[in-house]
């Protein structure tokens, strides 16, 4: 990336996004005519006022997506011609990066150079590891009586919901699009109403990378206007959730409530890191452990938020992981490709977050660094990188994702010690071990209550590798051909040959 902050200043001057719904291959106001603001945290400003939708607007997404998906244009379509559409849609988000990189950075305050690393490679992977599997899905014939042909055929949902949240706003899209879509499914894409911006482009390039109209469908709003009529409605036969626990909980309760639609859901965590005294590379570990839990603000539902270390080498790492904070992380404007850590999304996060750090304060953790609002970003939601160490994992900063960038370093005896701490949570989304012995490696590998498990890595993993949870972390498996299970069901077709 060679432009400057003057540059992006100037880009985002200059920014008039798309602030209407996307339903029915056109842009339409929300039918009651309202509008919401999207705010900048990292200076309080407007970045653009947005459709407010309701149960009316999701009505008209749901409508366009059936009848798109009865029609066949879309799930009937020769599957190499899928391929090519989705196809040119990731080339064509490709083309429009830099528009993706300002939307998402003005919306929720994300460095911007994050976008360009991480976000929108991560989301191109995806869309177009999706894209290429479409000719490649077979069914089964199974090895049934003699006198009969028994095949399965593996079929499209119809329309799906798709609610994400803010944190990675073209990514956390982009992981529910592209399987729901390749497989033949008409969506209805809700972004978190803190970050609605960048849906509404990727509906525009679907459309003109040739997706037929009520294929792609954008509703925007708030939760309650927008995600649970979508939920609750009778002809959604999925929801693709991403975001808390608690409205996860609800997605369920809503299908329970209608017509039963399958409902995926990736939630929260409370990652563990567990240091060994035998981890060849401590300095490594520290700075690993470090991006883990202050990358994008620590508003990361993998951020390794409890860090387990065998006492050991417990000073040790301590003082090599504050060196390694010091030199990676520090705040600043997001749209400065240098910053390395924006404001956290809303000054509501900020609170909570700030809350949580007096939480620590009061249980007794000690308070090694951090803390506080920093002092030359005070009109925006930035919070310091923090640490506590000497935590017990009883306390509430130890059990409760903070989603925010606050560490805790809590001492373990021995590796038994450590995976009896990691596992007492109500979470199991990731679990790393930074270890030299491969037997621990595997003992922690089979016995650590996560979905996603690193062993001398934090974060590592592409298109192929399944991103999901045990427990309360839920039960969905975005990227990977897993996810191919969760857009489609099967058919058993017997066929009597006697
Ligand atoms: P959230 O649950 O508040 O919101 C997520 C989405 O649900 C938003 O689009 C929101 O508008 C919608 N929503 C809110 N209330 C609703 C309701 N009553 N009915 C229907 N929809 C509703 O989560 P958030 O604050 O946007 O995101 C942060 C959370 O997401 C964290 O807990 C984080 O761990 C989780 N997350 C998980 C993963 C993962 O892959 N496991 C990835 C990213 C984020």
């Amino acid at each position: 990336m060679t432009m400057t902050l003057k540059d992006w200043q100037a880009r985002a001057a200059a920014l008039v996004p798309e602030t209407r719904m996307f339903i029915d291959g056109k842009f339409v106001d929300a039918a009651s005519g309202a509008k919401f603001e999207t705010i900048n945290p990292a200076n309080g400003q407007v970045v653009a006022a947005v459709a407010r939708g309701s149960a009316e607007d999701v009505d008209r997404a749901v409508a366009a997506a059936k009848k798109a998906f009865k029609s066949g244009v879309w799930s009937r379509m020769e599957p190499t011609a899928r391929m090519a559409v989705m196809s040119r849609f990731a080339d064509l988000i490709e083309a429009h990066a830099e528009d993706f990189a300002l939307l998402d950075t003005l919306d929720m305050g994300k460095p911007i150079s994050d976008m360009f690393n991480i976000d929108i490679p991560g989301s191109l992977m995806t869309i177009r590891f999706f894209a290429e599997v479409i000719d490649k899905m077979e069914g089964v014939v199974t090895n049934t009586n003699a006198d009969a042909l028994h095949y399965i055929l593996r079929q499209p949902l119809g329309v799906c919901g798709l609610v994400v949240p803010w944190n990675y706003p073209l990514m956390m899209a982009a992981w529910k699009i592209a399987p729901a879509l390749s497989v033949g499914n008409s969506i209805v894409l809700k972004p978190a109403e803190q970050s609605p911006l960048s849906a509404l482009l990727l509906a525009k390039l679907f459309s003109e990378a040739g997706g037929p109209d009520g294929v792609f469908n954008v509703v925007t709003g708030f939760g309650e206007d927008t995600g649970k009529p979508l939920a609750l409605h009778m002809d959604v036969d999925k929801i693709g959730f991403t975001g808390s626990g608690e409205v996860g909980k609800l997605m369920m309760i809503y299908a329970g409530q209608s017509n039963m639609k399958r409902v995926s859901t990736e939630c929260g965590g409370k990652s563990p890191q567990i240091v060994l005294a035998d981890c060849e590379d401590l300095a490594k570990a520290a700075a690993t452990g470090v991006a883990g839990i202050y990358g994008n603000q620590g508003e990361v539902c993998s951020a390794g938020s409890r860090i387990l270390v065998e006492r050991a080498v417990y000073d040790e790492y301590i003082a090599l992981f504050t060196e390694a904070a010091n030199d990676m992380h520090i705040p600043g404007d997001p749209l400065d490709p240098d910053t390395t850590m924006g404001p956290l999304v809303t000054p509501e996060q900020q609170s909570r977050v700030l809350g949580y750090i007096e939480a620590g304060r009061k249980e007794g953790a000690k308070l090694a660094f951090g803390g506080n609002v920093p002092a030359q970003f005070n009109a925006g939601c930035f919070v310091e990188p923090t640490l506590f160490t000497d935590v017990s994992n009883k306390m509430k900063i130890a059990q409760e994702e903070i989603f925010g960038p606050v560490a805790s370093i809590i001492p373990v005896d021995n590796l038994d010690h450590a995976i009896e701490t990691a596992n007492d949570t109500i979470y199991g989304l990731a679990a790393a071990i930074w270890t030299s012995n491969v037997k621990n490696a595997h003992r922690f590998a089979r016995d650590v209550e996560a979905g996603i498990v690193w062993v001398n890595a934090y974060e590592a993993g592409d298109a192929t590798t399944p991103w999901g949870g045990f427990k309360q972390s839920g039960n969905g498996r975005d990227k990977c051909l897993e996810a191919l299970t969760q857009y489609t069901q099967t058919k058993s077709v017997w066929i009597e040959l006697s």
